[in-house]
C-alpha cells in the first residue's frame, strides 16, 4: 500500500503563492487520490508490492496515471520552499551554457509552461545520453522518466494546481512559482543525475515510498 507522503513545510508557509486552502484539495484530495486509486488499481494485478518506478515505468492506462501522478506530484511538492536558496555552481554554469543565463532560462520556462495547451507539467531535466538540460512539456499524467531523462524540476500546471489563488491566470502562478523554486533541492536532483542517472529517481522515489 502507497501512502501520500509527508510535505516538507507547512501549508500556511506560502500563503501569497498558494494558501492553505489550495494545499487542502491540491495536496490533501488530488494527490490523495491518485494514492487511493493507485492502492486500488495494484490490488492482485502483477503490480502488487511493486515499486513505483517499476510500476510507473512498466504500466499503462488507468495505472500510468494514477502511479504517475504520485510521483509528479511527490517531485514538484519538493521543487518548492518558503525559505530562499541559491542554485549551485553546477546548476549555474549547466543553465547558463544551455540558455545563455538564469534570465534566459525563466523566460524559456515560463513561456513553455504558459503554452502548454491542456492539463500537464513542465519540466527541467537531464538528459543521461547527451549530458544536456533540457525543458520537456508533458501532458496530462505523462513523465519525462519513461523517456530516461531525470526530472531536476517541475510545475503542475494542471488548473488544479493555480485555480482558486490565481483563477484563469496561469502567469501569475508562474511568476510566483519561479520565487520559490527550492534551489538547493534542484541542485541536488543535478548532483545526483550526473552521478547515478535513472538510478537517482528510484532513489528518490523509494526514500519516499518504503517498502
Ligand atoms: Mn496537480
Amino acid at each position: 500500500m502507497f501512502e501520500l507522503r509527508k510535505l516538507p513545510y507547512g501549508t500556511d508557509s506560502m500563503a501569497g503563492f498558494l494558501s492553505p486552502q489550495t494545499f487542502e484539495y491540491h495536496y490533501g484530495k488530488h494527490h490523495q487520490t491518485y494514492i487511493n486509486n493507485l492502492n486500488n488499481l495494484i490490488k492482485g494485478s502483477e503490480f502488487e508490492g511493486k515499486e513505483l518506478y517499476d510500476i510507473i515505468t512498466k504500466s499503462s492506462g488507468g495505472l500510468f496515471n494514477n502511479s504517475a501522478q504520485v510521483y509528479n506530484h511527490d517531485f514538484y511538492w519538493d521543487c518548492i520552499s518558503p525559505s530562499p536558496s541559491e542554485p549551485s555552481n553546477e546548476l549555474k554554469d549547466a543553465i547558463n551554457s544551455e540558455f545563455g543565463s538564469m534570465d534566459g532560462f525563466k523566460e524559456k520556462f515560463i513561456n513553455a509552461a504558459t503554452t502548454l495547451f491542456g492539463s500537464g507539467w513542465c519540466w527541467l531535466v537531464f538528459v543521461p545520453a547527451t549530458k544536456k538540460l533540457e525543458i520537456v512539456q508533458t501532458s496530462n499524467a505523462a513523465t519525462p522518466i519513461t523517456d530516461g531523462k531525470i526530472p531536476l524540476l517541475v510545475v503542475d500546471v494542471w488548473e488544479h494546481a493555480y485555480y482558486i489563488d490565481n483563477k484563469n491566470a496561469r502567469p501569475a502562478y508562474l511568476e510566483k512559482f519561479f520565487a520559490h523554486i527550492h534551489w538547493a533541492f534542484v541542485s541536488s536532483a543535478l548532483e545526483w543525475a550526473k552521478k547515478e542517472g535513472a538510478g537517482s529517481v528510484r532513489f528518490y522515489i523509494n526514500g519516499l515510498h518504503k517498502k
